[in-house]
């Protein structure tokens, strides 16, 4: 594991990481893939190996929701929700008591600034916490009936056995936003962290081990994709809950419709962000660079269709380009970086090819565009906007997921509503004015599953998130977020 930022690692990650090569936590034991097979994790920074994981396969996979079966049909089965409220609130109690240092091992694996990975785990811990008081407040209703001697109700039963797949760019709190509901409706559950970045989910798994929840009620199966697929085949999964890319999203969705497992899918966006002409311009400048190069753009509700008025068009543009050239790029461990590398080789390559498509079509870079200077091996990409593009190019239209942001200018609200709607996506949406009432008309027309008026991201455990059209299907987060996991019995009974 000797690389040069995991040596500036504190003491318990060092020891986490010396404990050894990454194995599954199945029906509560650390156990090595049945085939034995292992997989790298690589620090995005260097390009080297961090350590390596166990790589899940099919065999691995049943074993795993045949773990969380038998938790289902006995030990946390009969946990009784006062308990189970207070064993969530155990593992919040736990996650803040080593946040440091799994932000250490999210910020080695991911690339991303320690202190945004610290904000990740303190967010983790708010969404238990919210989750923990729900635990004790599913209720079913009773049901008015025009027939006379009828009781009628309703009851809210846990899904059952969950199958749970995350992606890199916020692994540990994805992993929570997954969990929490899963803890709180009674479910159990297989998690496969993403292959790029398992090691958060691993010290997860160690924490809820450590705070006495049952064993089997969580299950971790470390892998890459073939291990996902193998895990939502499993004829005994009741459910699905997924986020990653639309592509994999319709596969996954796909398979589950066909032997109708519940399912939801929290995927990809290409999500407009509009300035009007009334913005407070530095407010609007300010929130637009981080709405897109906060997460170095790896994030699903990044704003990476800027409209700004054309009135004022170059003025934010130029706005921009300065803090985009002023950004300090750098390994997410070293204190003074604001802009971490990209989380894989892969995604380097994505993310340059968009850059060279955006030239090809004719976009004009004003920042960036390139690998920086010094990056040794490090997936690093400059900060980059593009202006003078269409509607029609690639780099306006299809989801980039790295630190590139396009700004298109525009003249009226109904040209821009039209223009912002005018994608496969609908996940957010951002709009800067000091016109509240024209916000609200403006929000009400855009097709969005989150609708920001005077910031960017914003959220809280209570407030619902999830994607209109190709952005997805459901919504994490809030009561309704509960939905997702529990089955709705009525009973009626004639007196
Ligand atoms: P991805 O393939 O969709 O990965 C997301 C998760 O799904 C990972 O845990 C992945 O495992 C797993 N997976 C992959 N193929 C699967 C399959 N056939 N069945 C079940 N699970 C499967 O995303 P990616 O390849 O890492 O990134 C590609 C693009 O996806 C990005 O450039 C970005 O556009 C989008 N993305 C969106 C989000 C989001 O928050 N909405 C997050 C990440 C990526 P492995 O990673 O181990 O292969
Ligand atoms: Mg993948």
């Amino acid at each position: 594991m000797a690389t040069a930022t995991a040596d500036a690692l504190s003491k318990p990650a060092q020891e986490f990481l010396a404990r050894g090569p990454g194995r599954h936590f199945i029906g509560g034991e650390w156990v090595e893939s049945a085939d034995g097979r292992m997989f790298e994790t690589i620090d995005p920074a260097t390009g080297e190996a961090i350590t390596e994981m166990a790589l899940g396969g099919p065999e691995d996979a049943a074993r795993a929701v045949a773990a969380a079966r038998e938790a289902f049909e006995g030990k946390w089965g009969a946990t009784s929700p006062s308990k189970r409220s207070g064993l969530i609130w155990a593992l919040a109690e736990a996650i803040k008591a080593n946040l440091g240092e799994l932000a250490e091992l999210e910020s080695l694996d991911n690339g991303k600034p320690l202190g945004y990975a610290k904000g990740d785990v303190a967010a983790a811990v708010s969404h238990l916490r919210y989750h923990a008081g729900w635990a004790t407040k599913i209720e079913g209703e009773t049901i008015p009936f025009s027939a006379p001697d009828v009781l009628a109700y309703t009851r809210k039963e846990p899904v059952g056995v969950c199958a749970q797949i995350v992606p890199w760019n916020f692994p540990l709190l994805m992993a929570i936003w997954k969990l929490a509901p899963v803890l709180a409706t009674g479910c159990t559950t297989v998690l496969k962290p993403a292959e790029q970045t398992p090691l958060s989910a691993a010290r997860l798994a160690e924490l809820i081990e450590e705070v006495g929840i049952p064993a089997g009620t969580v299950n971790v199966l470390s892998g890459d994709g073939a291990t996902g697929a193998a895990l939502v085949g499993q004829p005994d999964v009741d459910k699905v809950a997924f986020t990653g890319s639309t592509a994999v999203g319709r596969e996954i969705g796909a398979k589950c419709g066909r032997e109708l497992k519940r399912v939801t899918l929290e995927l990809g966006g290409k999500s407009p962000n509009i300035v009007l002409p009334d913005a407070d311009l530095e407010l609007a400048i300010k929130g637009s660079y981080e709405a897109l190069y906060f997460n170095t753009g790896q994030v699903c509700n990044a704003g990476s269709r800027l409209f700004v008025h054309s009135s004022q068009y170059d003025e934010v543009v130029s706005g921009l380009a300065e803090a985009a050239k002023a950004a300090r790029v750098g390994p997410g461990l070293d204190p003074e970086t604001e802009l971490g590398p990209v989380v894989s080789a892969e995604q380097h390559e994505r993310v340059m090819g968009y850059i060279a498509a955006g030239r090809d079509d004719g976009a004009e870079l004003v920042a960036g565009g390139g690998t920086p200077d010094g990056s040794n091996g490090g997936y690093f990409v400059e900060p980059t906007l593009f202006s003078g593009a269409t509607d029609e190019m690639k780099v306006a239209r299809e989801e980039i997921f790295g630190p590139v942001l396009v700004a298109l200018p525009y003249d009226d609200l109904e040209e821009v509503a039209a223009r912002a709607n005018d994608t496969e996506y609908g996940l957010a949406a951002g709009i800067w004015t000091r016109d509240l009432s024209k916000a609200h008309k403006l929000a009400g027309m855009l097709q969005a599953g989150v609708v920001y008026i005077n910031n960017w991201g914003m959220g809280d455990p209570a407030s619902p998130f999830g994607g209109f059209k190709a952005s997805g299907i459901g919504r994490e987060r809030g009561h309704v977020g509960l939905d997702a996991y529990l089955e709705l019995k009525t009973v009626i009974a004639q007196l």
